[in-house]
């Protein structure tokens, strides 16, 4: 991908550990290189198909000297978010927070902390057999839209399927989405049970029916395996309830193990 880039932006801010450095100073040299596709704007001249790195060096600057934290970890992981939330044609970012005086008693020329974030796709499902079934689904999607660092790129059509798994008795609505997030699978599930406590806050209880169930479908191209998490989602290639809506707004998007894509993983199972 293309990348703009700022090198060494002086700023004097009030980052430290110690004490002394919050109330004197110091100065930081801050770089970053930014990751968008810049042939738009190389095409037609036009600063507002880009990155105004202009802006960029101002937006950093007033963050560094708005804000202090003890550690430039705290400061680089801050000002990412807020860089990839300010600037949205920034896919991506390396961050590194320079400190060349930083204060240890020895003599060094600098230390510094570098990060890389950038915004992930995610693959959601979602699923309810309870209640007013469309508006627990309207209110994920809602929920999700207004969470900082997520927004809600595709939702697909609601469809009314039979009931699975041996305990839920009543039929579901079931779609799913893509997301632009800022977070991690971990991150992201956390905040997807939070929607789901809140949906089933009123929950009767009905054992395998609930109002409201938020899968993580894939990640990226991501394959991980974890107590709590399994990207891809376990046993989303054998549900049409997911590959049907899926395939409506991610066709070509290829299973990251089974290196099919849904369309294909779709039609495998209608054959079955
Ligand atoms: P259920 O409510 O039956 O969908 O199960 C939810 C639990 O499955 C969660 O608490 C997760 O820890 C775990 N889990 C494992 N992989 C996933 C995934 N890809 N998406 C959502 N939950 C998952």
């Amino acid at each position: 991908m293309d990348k703009i880039k700022v090198k060494d932006l002086e700023v004097f801010a009030r980052h430290g550990a110690f004490p002394e450095e919050n109330v004197l100073g110091q100065k930081f040299l801050v770089s970053v290189t930014m990751y968008m596709d810049t042939r738009e704007a190389g095409m037609t001249d036009n600063l507002t198909k880009s990155i105004h790195y202009g802006e960029v060096s101002h937006f950093i600057k007033k963050f560094m000297e708005e804000n202090v934290f003890k550690l430039i970890e705290t400061v680089a992981e801050k000002l990412a978010r807020e860089l990839l939330i300010a600037f949205p044609l920034m896919e991506k970012l390396d961050l590194e927070i320079k400190k060349p005086w930083a204060p240890i008693g020895l003599p060094l020329e600098m230390v510094s902390v570098e990060i890389s974030r950038g915004w992930h796709l995610a693959y959601l499902g979602m699923g309810s057999s309870l209640g007013d079934k469309k508006q627990y689904l309207d209110g994920a999607v809602r929920a999700l839209q207004e969470t900082e660092g997520c927004e809600v790129l595709k939702v697909a059509d609601y469809l009314a399927t039979e009931p699975y798994g041996g305990a839920a008795k009543e039929e579901f609505l079931n779609s799913c989405m893509v997301l632009r997030t800022l977070f991690t699978p971990r991150e992201l599930l956390e905040r997807l049970h939070e929607i789901e406590q809140e949906a089933n806050r009123e929950r009767l209880v009905h054992w395998g029916d609930r109002t409201l169930d938020l899968d993580i479908l894939m990640y990226d191209d991501l394959v991980m395996d974890s107590a709590e998490l399994t990207i891809p989602h376990v046993e989303m290639h054998l549900r049409s309830f997911v590959l049907d809506p899926l395939s409506q707004i991610a066709p070509y998007k290829k299973h990251p193990v089974l290196q099919k894509t849904v369309m294909q993983l779709r039609s495998e199972l209608e054959n079955d």
